[in-house]
């Protein structure tokens, strides 16, 4: 831990470790979601539908990776056990139970614009707090956003193309 970095932060320290092991929590069980979706999906446009989940996979292993070093920068510590992930999630954790292609999809879409919901709250909490954690939060929101577009584009070409076979 730095002390002069954790002294610039302008706001409660223990809060923030608090949020960003919630927002932790979220990317693996995101992560999880997702590596397993890819695995399992059915139906029409599967290999289009899985290539993104594995790619998204990998993007909220990486935001894992980014929060988890910023909590230890800070001083805190990443929550230790995956028990934890459920008790602190803020967008929980959907089961790919239905492998269908539009179900897996509709349960991503959800779970990225609760993501984009998390992540703008604390764009604003550490806004005029704590510029490096802000510039963290800024670079994951925009994965995101571009997540939840890539889904819903994906989601679009398979409504079109099961209304064309009817
Ligand atoms: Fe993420
Ligand atoms: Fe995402
Ligand atoms: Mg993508």
């Amino acid at each position: 831990m730095g002390t002069k970095g954790r002294e610039i932060v302008g706001m409660d320290v223990n809060k923030l470790v608090k949020l960003l092991n919630c927002a932790f929590a979220d990317e693996w069980l995101a992560y999880y979601q997702y590596w397993l979706g890819a695995k399992v999906a059915k139906g029409p446009m599967k290999d289009a539908v899985m290539a993104e989940l594995v790619q998204h996979a990998a993007d909220e292993l990486r935001h894992a990776d980014m929060v988890c070093l910023r909590i230890i920068q800070l001083g805190g510590t990443p929550l230790l056990s995956p028990d934890a992930w459920l008790k602190n999630t803020n967008c929980g954790y959907d089961a790919p139970a239905d492998p269908y292609v539009g179900i897996l999809l509709d349960q991503n879409i959800k779970g990225e614009q609760c993501a984009i919901t998390t992540y703008k709250k604390l764009l604003g909490i550490t806004q005029s707090t704590d510029p490096v954690t802000y510039n963290m939060v800024l670079q994951i929101i925009s994965d995101e956003v571009e997540h939840e577009e890539d889904l819903q584009s994906l989601k679009e070409d398979l409504d079109l193309l099961i209304a064309k076979r009817k």
